[in-house]
């Protein structure tokens, strides 16, 4: 599965295992970063190739984000505490266009613009932060 950043010059390769469903966070970390809604499917090291130059920013201790430095294009965050793997932007991913959304999560922070139907899994951020205490108070 490949996909790309908006202006090329970085290109993401997938292959072997990947969950192929992205979950959104409506934290207002993820929202700034975005510029509204983050969505990411969670992939292992060994599964991903990436070509081309990426910046990264750490947005909290435990978490790095990835962008393309020429486009800008929002490509993954990686988290630093359970340290293993990748949450791409399914964005980048043609393959994945008719994916449904798994899960929702600080759900309870969801900005009124943003309203995500379906039956998906949804946790607000107080049932989110009980199973990871190490993201707790995760804002701005
Ligand atoms: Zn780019
Ligand atoms: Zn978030």
């Amino acid at each position: 599965m490949d996909g790309e950043c908006l202006c090329g010059a970085v290109t993401v390769h997938v292959s072997g295992r990947h969950e192929g469903q992205p979950g959104a966070c409506h934290c207002s970390i993820c929202r700034t970063w975005t510029g509204g809604l983050f969505v990411g499917f969670h992939a292992e090291d060994d599964a991903v190739t990436v070509e081309g130059d990426v910046r990264t920013y750490r947005s909290s201790p435990f978490a790095d984000r990835a962008f393309c430095p020429v486009c800008g294009t929002s490509l993954w965050i990686r988290d630093l505490e359970t340290g293993s793997g990748y949450d791409l932007m399914p964005g980048l991913f043609p393959a994945l266009h008719g994916a449904p959304l798994k899960s929702e999560i600080y759900s309870d922070q969801a900005p009124a613009y943003i309203a995500l139907s379906g039956d998906h899994v949804r946790q607000t951020q107080a049932e989110w932060e009980a199973n990871h205490p190490f993201v707790e108070g995760d804002v701005r």
